[in-house]
């Protein structure tokens, strides 16, 4: 297991075995065991041959079709699983915030989800309905999506945080016709339901049917009168299976449509990147309301037979660090902001817990600075394998996948059915080394079907022909890695040079003093725009103009003369999105005093 630095050319600077936590003051731990699981069999052990040779016609023969091609994702993900030997295998460990453990095994989620379909089905609830989920991570999250798509309905998760507007915006935007939720979460809809003219029925799943008002079902008493056998609808590859908005980091949410024929996608990335075997533990800290926790939460690790963990508290280090000991979680998929989140709680938050199952570790949703993942080798003695998807793209495509050497900071390469090239305003690809945009041809089988109720939208992604526009910035290098700049939008002109917020804010992140950066352009006279940095001081570090100063000579240092933060701002958070996201428009809009636009997504607590 190696990384290898950028621009050093080589492949040694840190293996796991030259990087044994041995040197670094561990407590004297050692993870021999760990390294030796890392470095076993990956389930795609050699990228340029599956690259060259792999066809998505082949990948066919993982996925349970019914006759004339139809297919059903949640079929896949759960019913196929009564017969090949794991009905009774756990599918779901669901972990309360209160840390109760409840435990769910394919044919209980098979009963379960039955049950709730045919309940949707007497509401008169049909193929291509939108009935939408708000509800904790609990495992009538988890059945009542599976539910969903079992009937073709079409599945909106959305995320339990949500605030009255963001749950209004979605909810009318979609057309939702039922929502599933607790009595919890219940008053924010309540606020707004007049404002839902097509909702038809709230179902609650912990309060009794007699304490419920109008058009309002008790969970409980509905499903519980149903039929535990239902037959999937057998549905066209292309009939929409879930309708996801995105994360709102660049601006208003966009609602993404996505298909049942996904399930190949889901299937395939998650054996390759999540590198998922039958007897793994694996834990998606992503909540089903982003599309990370739908694909990668429920479709892919199940479609792949794999016990899932769901936890429904919230982040603590040393609560996430007890969970995987105690659930022996081996694989372990979660994001940036929590990684510097973890690393900020301290190595010796790492060292009081063992983590010897865990032998892989994947990121998403944010550049992962270098800086996190050199951490992540010393404390876990496992690279950190970052991967770049959108909600749009509906499943994983540039990855750093197990059999190739990570380099820290850089996305990895596209999987295997995918081409994803840097070019031009026009479409032209550009050479190893140049800034571009980063599109991906559109022949990969989960690309977004619709922007929901946006057809200008949509056809923004289609503007070139043959490509799908991102709208993110990149550069690749000799090798075929992939490095992200920033968003389009986010990408700094400082006296005619261009320069991403990532890479500003990875070297502000290595200086120990600094938790977390957030980096724009603002607008000079001189200059067209100079850099201004927003950061976040580590734990107990006393913030002054000494400090300020220490910090830029440390950035000049590290990046190019033009690329150092002219100005840097203390602050003690960053506005992120409820999916973890640092939202730079917005620290851009405070600095100019700008409208701040749609801020529905905008973490509040
Ligand atoms: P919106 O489209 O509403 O502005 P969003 O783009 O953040 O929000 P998502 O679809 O959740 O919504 O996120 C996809 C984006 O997240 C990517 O376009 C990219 O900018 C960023 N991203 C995801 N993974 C990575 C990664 N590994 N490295 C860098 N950026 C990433
Ligand atoms: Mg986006």
């Amino acid at each position: 297991m190696k990384l290898v630095e950028k621009n050093k050319g080589t492949e040694v600077s840190h293996s796991a075995a030259n990087s044994s936590p041995q040197d670094e003051n561990n407590g004297g731990k050692t993870r021999p065991e760990l390294i030796k699981k890392a470095s076993t069999r990956a389930n795609l052990e050699n990228y340029e041959e599956a690259y060259a040779g792999f066809s998505w016609q082949d990948a066919r023969k993982e996925i349970s079709y019914f006759a004339d091609g139809k297919v059903n994702a949640a079929h896949n993900a759960v019913d196929r699983h009564l017969n090949n030997g794991r009905r009774n295998k756990v599918a779901l460990y669901a972990v309360g915030s209160d840390n109760k453990l409840e435990k769910l095994t394919f044919q209980e989620i098979s009963e379960q989800s039955n049950r709730i379909g045919n309940a949707l089905k007497s509401l008169g609830i049909k193929k291509g309905d939108r009935v939408f989920v708000f509800l904790p991570r609990v495992c009538e999250l988890y059945t009542s999506t599976i539910a969903i798509a079992k009937i073709g309905a079409v599945a909106g998760p959305l995320f339990s945080a949500f605030g009255p507007d963001a749950l209004r915006d979605r909810l009318r935007d979609s057309g939702a016709k039922v929502i599933i939720t607790n009595a919890a979460l219940k008053d924010k809809l309540d606020s707004i339901r007049g404002q839902l003219p097509e909702l038809e029925y709230v179902i609650v799943t912990d309060v009794e049917q007699n304490k419920l008002g109008h058009q309002e079902l008790g969970f409980k008493e509905l499903v519980a009168k149903q039929s535990d056998k239902l037959n999937c609808e057998q549905m066209d590859p292309d009939d929409p299976l879930y309708l996801l908005y995105t994360s709102g980091t660049t601006g208003k949410p966009k609602g993404i449509v996505h298909v049942h024929g996904d399930i190949i996608g889901h299937h395939m990335t998650t054996k390759w990147v999540l590198d998922l075997r039958d007897d793994d533990v694996y834990w998606c800290t992503a909540d089903p309301g982003w599309v990370t926790g739908t694909v990668y939460g429920i479709f892919g690790p199940w479609s792949n037979g794999v016990s899932c963990v769901s936890y429904e508290g919230r982040f603590d280090a040393d609560s996430w660090y007890k969970l995987i000991d105690k659930l022996k979680i081996t694989v372990w998929y979660t994001a940036p902001t929590a990684l510097r989140m973890l690393m900020k709680a301290g190595d010796d938050a790492v060292y009081r817990h063992s983590l010897e199952s865990v032998r892989h570790i994947c990121s998403v949703g944010e550049p992962l600075n270098p800086e996190v993942v050199r951490w992540g080798m010393k404390v876990y003695g496992l690279p950190i394998h970052d991967n770049w998807w959108q909600t749009e793209t509906g499943m994983q495509l540039i990855c750093n996948i197990p059999c190739l050497p990570v380099k820290p900071g850089s996305m990895g390469k596209p999987l295997p059915g995918v081409y994803a090239a840097i070019v031009d305003d026009e479409g032209n690809e550009l050479e190893a080394g140049k800034l571009g945009k980063l599109v991906v041809k559109p022949t990969f089988p989960n690309i977004l079907r619709q922007v929901w109720r946006n057809q200008e939208k949509y056809n923004e992604y289609f503007k070139i022909p043959g490509w799908y526009f991102s709208g993110d910035n990149a550069w690749k290098d000799e090798d075929g890695y992939f490095w992200f700049v920033g968003r389009a939008d986010d990408v700094i002109n400082t006296a005619g040079h261009r320069v991403g917020p990532f890479e500003v804010e990875s070297a502000l992140v290595e200086h120990p003093s600094v938790a977390e950066a957030g980096v724009i352009g603002k607008p000079d006279h001189e200059r067209g725009e100079i850099i201004k940095a927003f950061i976040v001081l580590s734990n107990g570090v006393e913030a002054s103009d000494k400090l300020i100063e220490e910090i830029k000579d440390y950035t000049k240092k590290q990046l190019a003369a033009h690329a150092y933060p002219r100005e840097i701002e203390i602050k003690d958070s960053l506005p992120k999105t409820r999916s973890g996201k640092i939202m730079r428009r917005l620290l851009k809009a405070w600095e100019l005093g700008l409208p701040t636009g749609d801020i529905s997504s905008l973490e509040d607590d």
